[in-house]
């Protein structure tokens, strides 16, 4: 798992040279394709002569703003509207612009070994690693690759699971599906949405082991190994070192999550009994976590809370109080009687105002620190809920339209920003701490758009999801009693471990998950899983890293991997278990920055100034340093660390020792239960 590179000059460009794969992402949460249209396809295919590569960087840049928004409104609508017309127009756009961005990668050859600045060095680096779907040179297959993956992210996005016959036909998609897990504690129920869910996923087989070998073909063409190279090639480091970095950092927080890993299953064992609350090797059953990937096991909390006594955290009920609040505002203004379809109207209305008011909470978190109001164009254009008429990609996701920052700087007109985030917002806690999230993408976008294009990304791609979790972090429960949402909070040992609880079974519990997905795909990339093992292999990752199992045999037949989005969706997923560490090291800084003494995990800065000031330093970087040194000038160390997920759950995790004495705990993932058949 080397690079190949064409000299050493390359070799070391390759280094040093920092990769927020898919710099230009505007979608940080979802998969990071970028612009294109015909006319600058064939000015790119034109190098001027004599062209220097300082300029020939500059003019890519130009191109790049010029061409961009023709393929983030193809993907905009493609993913708001999804139809057949909207997924040929996003492929076609995808097409375009991956054609172009070959042509540029190839033209960038010609500089290789040649003077030029280190910015220039720089900006041809990212270049290779701009998108997460490296394309083949052949037109025909280029041409199928987009097709392939606008028809995945079209299945998923339209998912949906039916059951019955004639009248009793009952059909839901994911968002239903996953309120069962999350609200329902009936064993049957459970395993009727987590089943249904992921048999949609059986026809994506085939597309998906086609995808993988045209993403291959693309990335040999670049001169690297497969495509999991390509993604592994962002880090401002060699390839192989970001897969041992990784290792190094989960075996810090491994005993930590084997703790709440031990302390959950007996919970469970004493909700569903022995053969229920576990499965076979000690490993917790997958479709009873609440969640359909069990990647959070927040929703776990009427069970897993361990002094119910000690002050509510439950967000969740308070949103939808609040909710419940707006709807009958909304009826009162009707007046009188409503009838049916007045009352819907009235629930909508009072859905929107719920999500916008859940939305306007978080971005006072962000201008407390000193940053600016999101502007007049984000309400106007962001997808806050559900529309009721068409399906559209729920997964939540935030954009940059149009690179909109700097274009007056080059001599033509500030276009002003256009940044928006996509969801489908319910009042439940995991939404509201996901627009937390999703404008902490935003922010980023904003903060960078004065970089030019190449170097508007993430110092790496983990940093980028990490800006909104940072925050979250710092909503500790004093911050959400200041709001209103739970009561104000006795200072108890009882609660403090409440507290803990509550972001462990988001923020550990999610640990092993954020290294499982790319594991199994580095495999699949590099042929280690074929695709007759695509499931096994799932699993057996599953297992190993989460200690998670099915309840039942899931052979071949199935194609478990893609009812989770950012298979379908293309989108890396190291980068989440980068974040999840990474931002415990940012908050960390940030409590320095706003001079707080105490221990971290009372910290909130909430309001400071100080640690605004040094978060938006940070975030105006962008990718235009390597993150080692960006993440210098914010924390004082040059590497990524978990020891601050340690200080942080300290209290938690002695608390779970005392729990678990006396108990085995860990798992023996010896393969998944066998189906009589064995198959
Ligand atoms: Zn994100």
């Amino acid at each position: 798992m080397t690079p190949r590179p064409r000299n050493p000059r390359t070799a070391l460009l390759a280094m040093t040279i920092a990769a927020a794969v898919a710099a230009l992402s505007f979608t940080a949460c979802k998969r990071s394709p970028s612009p294109g249209d015909e006319a600058a396809v064939s000015s790119a295919s034109h190098a001027p002569d004599n062209e220097t590569a300082d300029q020939f960087i500059a003019r890519v840049n130009r191109e790049m703003r010029e061409t961009y928004t023709e393929l983030s409104s193809a993907q905009w609508l493609s993913s708001t509207y999804i139809n057949s017309d909207s997924e040929l127009v996003a492929a076609k756009a995808n097409e375009r612009w991956l054609t172009r961005l070959n042509g540029w990668i190839e033209q960038s050859r010609k500089f290789e070994g040649k003077q030029m600045s280190a910015d220039t060095a720089r900006a041809m680096g990212l270049l290779k690693l701009m998108t997460a779907m490296p394309a083949p040179h052949d037109p025909a297959k280029l041409a199928e690759l987009t097709k392939i993956a606008s028809k995945m992210e079209g299945m998923y996005g339209s998912g949906t699971y039916c059951k019955g016959e004639g009248a009793d036909k009952e059909c839901r998609q994911l968002g239903e599906l996953e309120d069962v897990l999350r609200g329902n504690r009936d064993y049957a129920a459970q395993l009727d949405a987590w089943r249904g869910w992921h048999a949609i996923f059986k026809p994506m087989r085939d597309d998906y082991s086609r995808f993988v070998q045209l993403v291959n073909e693309g990335a040999k063409d670049m001169g690297f190994a497969d495509a999991g190279e390509v993604w592994r090639s962002g880090y401002d480091m060699p390839p192989a070192q970001i897969a041992a970095e990784t290792d190094r950092m989960w075996s810090q927080v491994k005993p930590l999550y084997e703790q709440l890993h031990c302390y959950a299953r007996t919970r469970l064992v004493a909700k569903y009994g022995e053969d229920r609350g576990q499965v076979p090797g000690g490993m917790l059953p997958a479709p009873l976590m609440g969640n359909m990937w069990q990647q959070d096991w927040s929703n776990l909390w009427d069970m897993l809370q361990p002094y119910p006594d000690a002050g509510s955290l439950d967000i969740t009920t308070a949103l939808q109080a609040r909710h419940r609040e707006d709807y009958m505002r909304e009826l009162a203004r009707l007046g009188g009687s409503p009838d049916a379809g007045e009352m819907v109207e009235a629930e909508r209305s009072a859905q929107l105002e719920t999500a916008l008011d859940m939305t306007r909470r978080a971005e006072d978190f962000y201008a407390s620190l000193g940053m600016p109001r999101l502007p007049e164009s984000y309400w106007e254009k962001t997808q806050f809920i559900k529309p009721r008429d068409r399906d559209v990609v729920c997964h939540a996701s935030a954009w940059d339209m149009n690179l909109g920052g700097n274009a007056a700087s080059e001599g033509k007109e500030a276009v002003g920003p256009d940044v928006r985030t996509k969801m489908c917002i319910d009042a439940n806690e995991e939404d509201f701490t996901t627009i937390y999230h999703e404008l902490g993408h935003v922010y980023y976008y904003l903060a960078y758009n004065a970089q030019p294009p190449i170097f508007q990304g993430g110092a790496h791609d983990g940093f980028h999801e990490a800006i909104g979790d940072t925050i979250v972090l710092a909503m500790t429960p004093q911050y959400l009693a200041s709001i209103g949402l739970v009561d104000a909070q006795a200072q108890s040992r009882e609660a403090l471990i409440n507290a803990q609880m509550r972001m462990a079974l988001s923020k550990v519990a999610f640990l092993p998950f954020g290294l499982m997905i790319d594991r199994w795909r580095w495999g699949v990339f590099d042929g280690s899983i074929p695709p007759e093992q695509y499931n096994e292999a799932w699993w057996d990752l599953k297992a190993k890293y989460q200690g998670v199992a099915p309840i039942e045999a899931r052979g071949e037949e199935f194609f478990d991997p893609g009812a989770k989005y950012h298979v379908p969706g293309n989108t890396p997923y190291t980068r989440y278990f980068l974040a999840n560490v990474l931002q415990f090291q940012f908050y960390k800084a940030l409590c320095d920055a706003a001079g707080f003494k105490g221990p971290l995990y009372e910290c909130s800065f909430y309001g400071n100034k100080a640690a605004g000031e040094k978060f938006v330093a940070m975030l105006e970087q962008g990718a235009s340093q390597p993150w080692q040194q960006t993440l210098k000038e914010l924390t004082g160390g040059e590497q990524m660390d978990a020891a601050a997920v340690l200080e942080y759950f300290a209290p938690l995790q002695e608390w779970l020792q005392q729990q678990n004495a006396g108990r085995s705990c860990g798992w023996t993932a010896g393969g998944q239960p066998k189906s009589p058949a064995g198959n």
